[in-house]
């Protein structure tokens, strides 16, 4: 198709979280004319910030951290020119009660055993919790095993896991990766987070954090897309669709519009209310009735004074499991003596009925355990941001039913976290979703494959012969 062919293909994106970011970047980048319509005043969907009204200042609606084999999501920072906006860790420091410290970086090893000489000296975890964590990451590093419906924690208990290597490693480790309780979750998912973080190499296991707000990161996409003939249409809902032989109707705001190609990439919820009450529509309804969520919550702080040095860290034992050093990460510490933190639960389904002030006594009370310097530290100001429906619950057999981007109507797309991408509900597996999607668009409009999906990163050392 010619160049001047697809500058008149218009593709309406509904949703401006990554899924849709991705898509509309990747398809204006491509010439097609697009317009995002986004329902809230911002962009980045549940990866955004705001300023929040109670403290006057501006949060991110939670801490988001990616990984160095998150290969989309970076290319995607690259093709937005905002990749120096994450800075990159190759140490975790794991905390205890009492503040004793272990921390996880890789050797000069070749991988797996990158992380293994870290491991030996770890403190939290004794001999026969390393042996046993040991044999399963073996068992994880030659095959990726498949769903067969069991849960993670059923394979744990499978391969012998002591009940301190559960508790100080594997549920630290995956129920902030994967937004889920061990007993509620896939195997295939896990041992993907461990291969990827902790076996294939020392590149694929970094972890990035941003240094800018969510938004002030995600609305380069929108400048992206402007300025490649597109537009960005805010606080614009999409209130149904219609699809024809020939076009698409979008109702948005109590005004239709046509487009030649529309990108649904909303929460399956929400693509829920938005299907058309026909019989071609209730395979896909069916399919989105099946799927279930998974909270987490942000406590955010802000002392009158440092409680720590640590720019971040893993909390063992308690129900908090993250402590983010923000005023550090935001490099707003210069000049101020206090300080603000954030510690994030995941899964966080004992905090879902706890009020605001009972959730701050706990998360002070608890942090207060793991830095001595937040013991005679003075509250500032606090809040709570609970995302009851953060992610979609990867259960066992969750794959059966994840819809890949293509739809019974030739002119409609999917993408969304929730879609078929292969990946957790992470900005990886968003932005995976909104590039497969746009990909499904190039080739309805009859032109060559263009491939904007970015390959894994290579398996490196012994793992590249296990692929
Ligand atoms: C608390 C929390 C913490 C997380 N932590 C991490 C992390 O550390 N690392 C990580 O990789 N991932 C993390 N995630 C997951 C990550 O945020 C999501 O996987 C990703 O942002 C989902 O993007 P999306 O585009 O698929 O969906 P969304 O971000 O939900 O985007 C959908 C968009 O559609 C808009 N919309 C809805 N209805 C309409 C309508 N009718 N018309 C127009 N627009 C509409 C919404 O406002 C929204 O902007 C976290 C998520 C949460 C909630």
């Amino acid at each position: 198709m010619s160049e001047r062919l697809l500058q008149s293909s218009r593709v309406a994106v509904v949703g401006g979280g990554l899924a849709g970011l991705a898509a509309g970047c990747a398809l204006a980048g491509s010439g097609f004319r697009v317009t995002l319509f986004e329902r809230r005043p911002y962009l980045g969907g549940r990866a955004s910030s705001y300023q929040h009204p109670g403290t006057r200042e501006v949060v991110d609606n939670c801490q988001h951290v990616l990984l160095g084999c998150c290969t989309n999501l970076i290319q995607f920072y690259e093709r937005l020119g905002v990749e120096n906006k994450i800075r990159w860790y190759d140490r975790l420091t794991f905390l205890e009660p009492g503040g004793r410290v272990s921390v996880i970086a890789p050797s000069e090893l070749p991988a797996p055993f990158h992380n293994a000489p870290a491991f030996l000296r770890a403190a939290c975890l004794d001999l026969s919790d390393k042996l046993a964590i040991g044999m399963a990451m073996a068992a994880l590093a030659t095959a990726a095993p498949r769903d067969c419906g069991e849960a993670f924690l059923t394979w744990l208990h499978r391969h012998a896991q002591t009940k301190q290597a559960i508790e100080r490693f594997w549920k630290p480790v995956l129920v902030s990766a994967l937004n889920e309780d061990l007993d509620r979750m896939s195997v295939p998912y896990a041992a993907q987070v461990v291969r990827e973080s902790f076996l294939k190499s020392a590149a694929a296991g970094r972890m990035g954090v941003p240094t800018v707000p969510l938004t002030e990161l995600y609305s380069v996409a929108g400048d992206y897309i402007a300025s490649r003939g597109g537009e960005i249409r805010l606080r614009s809902s999409v209130e149904s669709f219609l699809p024809e032989s020939d076009d698409v109707k979008l109702l948005v705001s109590g005004e239709q519009t046509s487009f030649d190609y529309v990108v649904l990439a909303v929460p399956f919820d929400v693509l829920s209310r938005l299907l058309p009450q026909v019989p071609a529509a209730e395979p896909l309804r069916k399919v989105l009735a099946r799927f279930e969520t998974s909270p987490i919550t942000g406590i955010h702080l802000w002392f009158d004074r440092q409680i720590t040095d640590l720019e971040h860290a893993v909390l063992l034992d308690r129900t908090i499991q993250w402590m983010f050093h923000k005023s550090k990460l935001l490099g707003r510490d210069q000049n101020a003596s206090g300080s603000y933190v954030e510690l994030v639960v995941s899964s966080s389904k004992t905090l879902v009925e706890k009020s605001r002030a009972e959730i701050i006594e706990l998360a002070v009370a608890e942090l207060r355990e793991f830095f001595p310097g937040a013991r005679d530290a003075i509250l500032v100001k606090s809040t709570v941001i609970k995302e009851i429906h953060a992610t979609y619950s990867p259960q066992p057999g969750v794959d059966a039913y994840r819809p890949g981007s293509e739809t019974v109507w030739p002119r409609i797309f999917l993408a969304g976290d929730w879609t078929a991408t292969g990946w957790p509900a992470t900005m990886e597996g968003a932005v995976r979703s909104g590039y497969l999607a746009a990909e499904s668009i190039v080739r309805a409009a009859g032109m060559k494959d263009a491939a904007f999906l970015v390959p894994n990163l290579p398996a490196s050392g012994f793992m590249r012969l296990f692929g």
